[in-house]
């Protein structure tokens, strides 16, 4: 790998002449020109060191060692920076990496969709309600999601606060998966709240007993590792607004290499990674592990140009394909991409996102998913990669550890005529927690085969 800290002639990072889609237009440079002056002399939210650690992780999910869970909110908001939303989400997450780990019998890589998911792509640049069109909300890094004329224009001051609410989020789940909380013995305690009204709660509360007679057993026998005792758990997000991401890149003294500090890996969206563009620029002058959202217009020739852009070295761990075709269309597109990948001989971590394919707008207006679907394309994802031989490699969700009402279907079948009751994402419908561990044990039986 060069040294990539070079910038054009323009004092300028190469990625920074390129067109880019998606971005905010801040009415006022100045005012961003300090802003991001001002991010750009603020410490690093993750280190170097913890991103190579990732990417070795990454590296056992594309030899088919491991399996990767990625998952958190579609859009993270300020007002959701709070403990007992933190908490909730961090313990979906690991009573899922529980199910995944103890029923599947795979070591779990987790990562959250957490810590700095604060910017959206959109298909539309405006939106009209009662006669009033008025611009897209993008994020809160960017602009309100009240629709009002004032809301709506973007301001430099949220990527400063976007980067507050990263450290402040960034710091509770260090804290929470380190110091004890996430324990193996607390397998239990996540429960807690849980258990008594929920069909998924109770079948969790019987694998959890399973893992803690497991565990009394290796006591019983002398064995209490340490690594029972505190949970690897990283950070992701869609790297989007530019001006953040660079402002958040540094040169990593150890190495000489670039590193976007803001969150150790990072993705480019299906609507972001044009070829020529700045963000795919950009994503193959840093050193993190990077994902790249793959939809069902995908080319062989596109995937196998974006691993020759951002994966030359064919280094196990450095690229992850996030998959995201619709449950209707992965059984016929994502054959001949994986084959052709695996042909050329590059081992990228394949994962499915059974999300982004399967969004609809139900009778009651609400944007939904329906819980079938998610499955259906998870159980595609699967079948594909059984049949070529290849490694389903992890699964990228959108989910939140309340009891939101936001997709349909599930253990707790959530109707089309209850989304009224809980809907509170800023953006895409998010599975609620009963929803998320039913996909667990659902994954963890496909994964078992
Ligand atoms: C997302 O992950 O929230 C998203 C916008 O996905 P995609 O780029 O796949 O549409
Ligand atoms: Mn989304």
């Amino acid at each position: 790998m060069t040294v990539t800290t070079e910038t054009n002639g323009t004092g300028q990072h190469s990625w920074q002449s390129l067109p880019a889609a998606q971005q905010p237009e801040w009415p006022d440079q100045e005012a961003l020109r300090k802003v991001l002056a001002e991010l750009a002399s603020y410490p690093p939210l993750v280190f170097a060191g913890e991103c190579d650690q990732l990417r070795a992780r990454l590296g056992a999910v594309a030899r088919g060692e491991a399996f990767l869970l990625q998952g958190g909110d579609c859009a993270e908001a300020f007002d959701a920076v709070s403990a007992d939303q933190i908490r909730n989400k961090l313990k979906t997450l690991l009573q899922m990496a529980a199910v995944l780990t103890y029923a599947a019998s795979v070591p779990v890589v987790k990562v959250g969709r957490i810590a700095g998911q604060y910017s959206k792509p959109r298909s539309k640049s405006v939106e009209t309600r009662d006669g009033v069109t008025l611009p897209v909300y993008r994020g809160d890094s960017v602009n309100g999601f009240d629709f009002t004329p004032e809301a709506r224009i973007p301001d430099p001051e949220r990527l400063k606060r976007m980067y507050n609410a990263s450290a402040a989020t960034l710091n509770l789940v260090r804290a929470f998966t380190t110091g004890g909380y996430a324990d193996l013995r607390q397998v239990h305690a996540w429960n807690q709240d849980f258990v008594r009204n929920s069909p998924a709660g109770q079948r969790y509360e019987r694998l959890a007993k399973e893992i803690d007679n497991a565990l009394a057993f290796m006591k019983a026998c002398g064995v209490a590792p340490e690594e029972f005792k505190t949970v690897e758990f990283f950070s992701s997000h869609e790297a989007l607004v530019l001006d953040y991401e660079t402002a958040l890149t540094r040169t990593d003294s150890r190495t000489g290499h670039l590193y976007d500090v803001s969150g150790h890996m990072v993705w480019i969206g299906e609507r972001t990674r044009q070829l020529d563009h700045a963000h795919i620029e950009f994503a193959s002058k840093i050193r993190n592990p990077i994902g790249v959202k793959l939809g069902p217009t995908t080319t062989v020739d596109e995937a196998l140009t974006l691993i020759d852009r951002l994966d030359p070295e064919r280094e196990p761990g450095r690229l992850t394909f996030i998959t995201r075709m619709g449950a209707g269309r992965i059984r016929e597109h994502l054959p001949a991409l994986v084959e052709k990948v695996t042909a050329t001989g590059a081992q990228v971590v394949w994962i499915c996102d059974p999300m982004h394919g399967n969004t609809f707008e139900a009778a009651t207006g609400h944007k939904t998913r329906s819980f079938d679907d998610v499955l259906d394309e998870v159980k595609g994802f699967f079948e594909v990669h059984r049949a070529l031989g290849t490694h389903p490699g992890g699964i990228h969700v959108e989910l939140t550890g309340d009891d939101v009402t936001e997709c349909v279907g599930g253990g707790d079948e959530v109707q089309v005529d209850d989304l009224h009751q809980r809907y509170e994402t800023a953006c895409d419908p998010r599975l609620n927690r009963s929803q998320s561990l039913d996909l667990a044990f659902l994954v963890a039986e496909m994964y078992r085969g």
